[in-house]
């Protein structure tokens, strides 16, 4: 480990690891790098400078054009399930430069995406533009802020070069920052490609992440058991906000249990499970409604992967595994009833709840109510006229739900609390992020972005300059469409 000005402080375990997990690389150089976000309070909680990270040199590291001897900058190896087929897969367009450990003793995973081509890149180019990198910080730091684990943006970082697209685009790279980018599919590539390498994987990603399960009699089948918890509580987090992930390939989810890899994801506005809003997803694979059933097929790919560590007879390994697979339905049903209790300002659990929320949201899609504005609507008492809350099939649930609350025996202070601090009053809807990225992309004005960043930090904040960003868009004959990899 080596320190510096800007204050990294580089380990690189993951290197430690067999050589058939990843490439090392070199990042391809670019003309003209500059810093165009960058987050002040990420950088000071990871012990970065973040006066030297905006600096000449800060762009020249961020961009990938000058690395320190300190950095190993690789591509990890991984495979994945792409809608549901099977394919070698791999960093194709970024780099792992270390892993930083913070003042506090934290291990967190500094990677560049957009850096140029690697060994996994197939087809691709290996860069980024502009747009999409803008659009993962501001939604990747929305998430955080909504208290959702997630992997996080340090920086976007202009590269001066032109990248050809349906037409040609400003280049950019995002500095991610992760607590790893281990993943499902680095499993299955494991499982199928490097057979010899999976336990050292497996005890890795245990000691990296679960180490508190390495005294457990059956470490592989506790490892299971914590990741299938953790994305159970993931995925109940994403559905309490109305956020659609749109491309829940298994390369896309990591073990650690943060959200990865900020594609056509989207905000859902009006309520409707069928939601989907990524352009190559036709069948609605990953749609609103469908992602905890996704979520458990992606778990099972994993538990797959893990056989041969489960058990020397296969037949005990995939009982062990189905054991594990069969919490997840449970746990994600806990975890997200708990969460709509909060939403409802519930303090307690009743039989009922279930149809409670069930008997809402089927009246919020039979109106086409807004998903979030009608959890604030309940929150504040504000009842405008609309056809949700003028129909008697509302008025009836009010009235179910009031009588709900009262069997809380909570003070109606105390449950309105509950429900502003359950309930975001801003999430980064599609329309003022396409507003924000449109100047930043077109003639590199990158105000309404900074704006947006600000008013999205402290979504329960219910501030007054909150209120205009809580606005559904205007309606629209052309449904908002979203696009991969981009
Ligand atoms: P994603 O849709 O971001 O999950 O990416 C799927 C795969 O495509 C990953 O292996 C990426 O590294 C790779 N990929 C995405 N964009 C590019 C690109 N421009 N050049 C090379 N590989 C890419
Ligand atoms: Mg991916």
């Amino acid at each position: 480990m080596q320190t510096n000005d800007f204050g990294f402080n580089f380990d690189h375990s993951y290197a430690r690891l067999p050589a058939s997990l990843f490439s090392v690389v070199q990042p391809e150089p670019v003309p003209h790098p500059q810093v165009v976000i960058l987050n002040d309070r990420l950088a000071e909680s990871l012990g970065l400078n973040p006066e030297a990270l905006r600096s000449g040199a800060g762009a020249a590291l961020l961009s990938g054009n000058e690395l320190p001897e300190w950095s190993l900058p690789l591509a990890q190896a991984y495979a994945g399930h792409q809608f549901g087929y099977f394919t070698m897969l791999g960093d194709g367009r970024a780099v792992l430069l270390g892993e930083q450990i913070t003042p506090s003793g934290q291990r967190f995973d500094v990677q560049l995406k957009g850096t140029g081509r690697t060994p996994y890149s197939r087809g691709g180019d290996g860069k980024a533009t502009i747009g999409p990198m803008l659009r993962e910080y501001i939604i990747s730091e929305a998430m955080h802020a909504l208290g959702i684990p997630t992997t996080r943006s340090l920086a976007v970082v202009t590269t001066g070069e032109q990248v050809p697209r349906e037409r040609d685009l400003p280049g950019a790279v995002l500095t991610r920052v992760a607590q790893s980018h281990l993943r499902v599919g680095t499993f299955q590539y494991a499982a199928v490609f490097a057979k010899e390498d999976l336990r050292a994987l497996a005890d890795y990603s245990l000691e990296r992440h679960f180490p508190q399960l390495a005294q457990e009699e059956n470490k592989y089948q506790a490892l299971l058991g914590r990741v299938i918890k953790a994305q159970a509580e993931l995925v109940a987090q994403w559905m309490l906000v109305g956020f659609i992930h749109g491309v829940m390939n298994t390369d896309n989810m990591a073990i650690s249990g943060e959200t990865i890899d900020y594609g056509p994801c989207a905000f859902m506005d009006t309520y409707d499970p069928k939601t989907v809003f990524s352009s190559i997803d036709q069948d609605g694979r990953y749609a609103y409604g469908n992602q905890p059933h996704i979520a458990a097929w992606n778990l099972a790919r994993f538990a797959e992967s893990l056989l041969p560590l489960l058990a020397d007879n296969e037949e005990q390994a995939v009982q062990l595994a189905n054991e594990e697979l069969a919490q997840f339905a449970p746990l994600y049903n806990q975890f997200y009833l708990d969460g709509m209790r909060g939403k409802l300002g519930l303090t307690n659990r009743e039989e009922g709840d279930s149809s409670l929320v069930e008997d809402l949201l089927k009246l919020m899609h039979e109106f086409q109510a807004d998903y979030t504005n009608t959890f604030l609507d309940l929150t504040f008492g504000r009842f405008q006229a609309s056809p949700l809350y003028q129909s008697d099939g509302f008025a009836a649930w009010k009235e179910r739900w009031q009588d709900r609350l009262t069997r809380g025996q909570q003070s109606l202070e105390l449950v309105q609390e509950l429900m502003k601090q359950s309930n975001p009053a801003v999430i980064p809807r599609n329309h003022r992020v396409e507003e924000a990225l449109r100047p930043a992309v077109s003639k590199g004005d990158y105000s309404l972005v900074d704006k947006l960043v600000r008013i999205l930090a402290d979504p329960f904040a219910h501030s007054a300059e909150q209120v205009e960003y809580a606005q559904p868009p205007e309606p629209s004959a052309v449904p908002y469409r979203t696009f991969c990899g981009t």
